[in-house]
């Protein structure tokens, strides 16, 4: 069954430097109807503009109604064998990582990461006999450099590769086992420290470079003649880099290759989202761009989908708000196709059950040991 890709809209309040310039509100809402309005301030006479979104959080919003809104169903999906994708969009300073990461203090603010960690494991501890296998991987793009943030080398360059049923993936990304929300946390601050050291030699910084933490669960149960189904659900959590420089491709030639250049995959982003929803375009152009390579599952595939676009209410941001605004507009209506991955070929919890099985054989003096003992580093995660 086709869906659309869930969007919401949440205005963060007004920060000290827009209230020492005496900035004016250009932007409300009315979150019952999720629709969000905004008033051209050079242009009183002009109507103002009304869009309407799943949700409309507004100054005083909460993560956590934002999550049990619109994210919950989303990750609980991901634990029925789903991908999910959630994504934060918006102009640099307008809320992405607070929605993502968010503050631990008050916990009504604590991110959407954290707060699918605990959910995934909350229902890891109530399933009964469910066996499940958790593994985290943490990337990085930056100037169309793909980059393991958990991996030997945070530097090194990764390359991308297709697989016919995998789909679009990292070649040697490091995937890391995850038993509860403490190693999930771990792995998250290991990455995010590799991203900053990252970030000052390069002098790149989170307004210049796109992140996906991705958690990749398998489950398997037996069925009633005791056969086994295995289930995979994948959950990319991406942080996408400020999109103020988006809004100059609305310029033409070379400030337009400019713009290009300074954030190729968020420009490529934009087209692909535009491609996917004017219904002419039979070309979908996903290959542009490393982003929309490793999100075109989630973008008019077979992933459930949520975006959170963040804006700032003050009038001296209009034009990059109304940019956000119809970005976010476009991206709601791209309708995906998502389905639950039954008995994936590639599962890791096979692969792990045969060599058990394999070992334990091998003990028991039924197979021989090969010479050289044996390996276990085989299975390379997507
Ligand atoms: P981004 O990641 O989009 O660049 P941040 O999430 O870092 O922006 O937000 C910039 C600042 O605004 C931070 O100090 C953050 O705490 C604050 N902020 C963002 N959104 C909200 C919100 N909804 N409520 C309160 N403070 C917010
Ligand atoms: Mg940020």
């Amino acid at each position: 069954m086709a869906e659309c890709v869930k969007v919401i809209v949440r205005c963060r309040p007004m920060n000290g430097r827009e209230k020492a310039l005496d900035c004016k509100n250009c932007v409300s809402m009315e979150s019952a109807k999720g629709s969000c309005t905004i008033k051209n301030p050079d242009d009183p006479k002009a109507p103002p503009k009304t869009f309407t979104f799943d949700g409309a959080y507004f100054t005083d919003s909460t993560t956590e109604a934002i999550y049990n809104d619109i994210a919950y169903p989303l990750v609980e999906g991901v634990t029925e064998g789903y991908n999910g994708t959630i994504f934060a969009y918006g102009q640099t300073g307008c809320g992405k990582s607070f929605s993502m990461q968010g503050i631990p203090d008050p916990a009504t603010q604590r991110g959407i990461i954290p707060r699918a960690f605990d959910h995934i494991f909350e229902t890891v501890s109530v399933a009964d006999g469910c066996k499940f296998l958790i593994h985290a991987s943490y990337l990085e793009i930056y100037n169309e450099d793909v980059r393991d943030l958990l991996g030997k080398d945070s530097k090194a360059r990764m390359d991308l590769k297709e697989h016919p049923e995998k789909g679009v993936y990292v070649a040697g990304l490091s995937m890391h086992p995850v038993h509860n929300v403490v190693d999930c946390n771990h792995i998250m601050e290991k990455g995010w420290k590799n991203r900053a050291t990252g970030a000052t030699l390069m002098n790149a910084d989170s307004s210049r470079s796109h992140s996906i933490f991705t958690i990749f669960m398998e489950m398997s149960n037996n069925d009633e003649e005791g056969e086994e189904h295995i289930r995979a659900g994948k959950l990319n959590l991406v942080d996408l880099a400020g999109s103020e420089r988006q809004g100059k491709t609305g310029a033409t030639g070379d400030r337009l290759k400019e713009a290009t250049k300074i954030n190729l995959s968020l420009s490529a982003l934009g087209n692909v989202i535009s491609a996917l929803v004017d219904g002419k375009s039979k070309h979908i152009p996903y290959r542009d761009s490393k982003l929309t390579r490793l999100l075109q599952d989630s973008l008019g595939g077979n992933t459930k989908t949520m975006m959170v676009a963040c804006l700032s209410p003050a009038d001296n941001n209009y034009d990059e708000t109304l940019s956000t605004l119809r970005y976010a507009n476009r991206a709601k209506n791209i309708k995906n196709k998502p389905k639950i991955n039954e008995d994936p070929k590639d599962a890791l919890l096979r692969q792990y059950q045969e060599e058990i099985e394999k070992l334990k054989a091998m003990l028991m003096g039924q197979i021989p040991v090969p010479k050289g003992g044996f390996d276990l580093s085989s299975s390379d995660g997507l």
